[in-house]
């Protein structure tokens, strides 16, 4: 077994340059900076690490970056799958001044997810200065806009087609191997518009929206107690949205709610569909005056990765060699790009580092794990690939 050794020095430097570029998502945050600049350095990084590097832009503006390690034969090929886009920084102080205590880095991205990035490329270091051949190729993907629509994996799912993929987003170090999906459903509650002091004339689409609102926290309640799945729980609905009428004086003529059900693996949109339409037939049924829609807007598949496939035996014996245990199956809530490839054919899982406080005003890494990480991937990517 060769020996997979991870510089640090230059795997925290390079973290450092990852977080000191702003890259956030400008869908997320009008005039956000995206992803040009970081894709620049990723490039650039790669190209020094002698990878064939890809670089396209999804979108305007915005460019994917892969790098290839090219495979000796036709071995099966590993992607380890990154975003470079960040949510925004809203009550940070410095969220681009990387600051280092404790064994932790602290920044925008430190976690979510910069560290996987940086650990990524010290991972290919390490195969690169290992001299070792492999017969499949290591495709490392720094992909565009997860935070928002995920434009960047969905592009690269078009363009490459991996055997095996990691996504390392973040997971304390556990392999991931099944999260939620989620569906957005929009409901309208359409009633009359009259004079406030006119009852009799007026369908108040507010107090419709009530009725709904009350069946969908008695769904809510009922979703919480159900088995759900064994590694992401129970699915969950919230009402996140709502928003009817036009004045004080006026009974309102309609009322719309943006409700999100998390689903967990093995429902489906339609089955979500079909709960939220019983429960407004149901209402129609009751009360001839209450008339409403409900359409889903948008919609992510939950996943649910191969756990006794080859990419997760290669993450558990590379665990074993890198952290001395093989990393506990787990599920995450959040969704992520895993589903996307999963979907597109791919053998995905999800590992990642530990550390605390994504999408707030206080993310960090911790460094022993980032380098973990690094070795952890190298050694997954030489037993998968060999
Ligand atoms: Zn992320």
């Amino acid at each position: 077994m060769p020996s997979f050794s991870i510089d640090r020095t230059r795997l925290v430097e390079q973290l450092a340059s990852l977080v000191r570029i702003d890259s956030i998502n400008p869908e997320l945050v009008p005039n956000g900076t995206g992803e040009a600049d970081i894709a620049a350095y990723v490039a650039e990084a790669m190209r020094e690490l002698g990878l064939n590097v890809d670089v396209w832009e999804p979108t305007p503006g915005r460019p994917n970056v892969v790098g290839g390690l090219p495979g000796t034969g036709d071995g099966r090929s590993l992607m380890l799958n990154a975003h470079t886009d960040t949510v925004g920084v809203d009550g940070m102080d410095a969220p681009f001044t990387p600051r280092i205590e404790d064994g932790r880095m602290y920044g925008r991205g430190t976690q979510d997810m910069k560290g996987s990035l940086a650990a990524q490329l010290a991972a290919v270091r390490a195969l690169r200065d290992a001299d070792v051949r492999l017969s499949g190729d290591v495709i490392v993907a720094a992909v565009i806009d997860e935070e928002h629509a995920s434009q960047g994996t969905a592009a690269v799912v078009e363009r490459y087609d991996a055997d095996g993929a990691v996504v390392t987003e973040p997971t304390d170090l556990a392999l991931a191997l099944a999260h939620k999906g989620f569906v957005w459903i929009d409901i309208e509650t359409r009633g009359r518009a009259a004079h406030g002091s006119r009852p009799a004339e007026g369908i108040d689409a507010n107090m419709h929206m009530g009725r709904v609102l009350s069946r969908l926290d008695e769904l809510a309640s009922d979703l919480r107690r159900r088995d759900g799945h064994a590694l992401v729980g129970a699915p969950s609905l919230h009402a996140a949205q709502v928003e009817g009428g036009t004045a004080s004086s006026v009974y309102a003529a309609q009322c719309r709610l943006r409700v999100e059900r998390r689903t967990v693996p093995g429902e489906t949109v339609a089955q979500v569909q079909e709960e939220v339409q019983a429960l407004l037939d149901r209402l129609s049924a009751e009360d001839p005056a209450f008339k409403a829609t409900g359409e889903v807007a948008f919609a992510r598949r939950p996943f649910e990765a191969d756990r006794g496939g080859a990419v997760a035996a290669a993450v558990r014996a590379a665990g074993e060699e890198a952290l001395g245990a093989a990393p506990p199956d787990t599920g995450q809530t959040f969704w992520t790009d895993a589903a996307l490839l999963a979907e597109a054919g791919t053998d995905a899982v999800v590992l990642g580092p530990r550390g605390e406080g994504l999408h707030t005003t206080e993310e960090w890494v911790d460094l022993d794990s980032v380098v973990q990480l690094a070795e952890l991937l190298a050694r997954a990517a030489h037993r998968y690939c060999a």
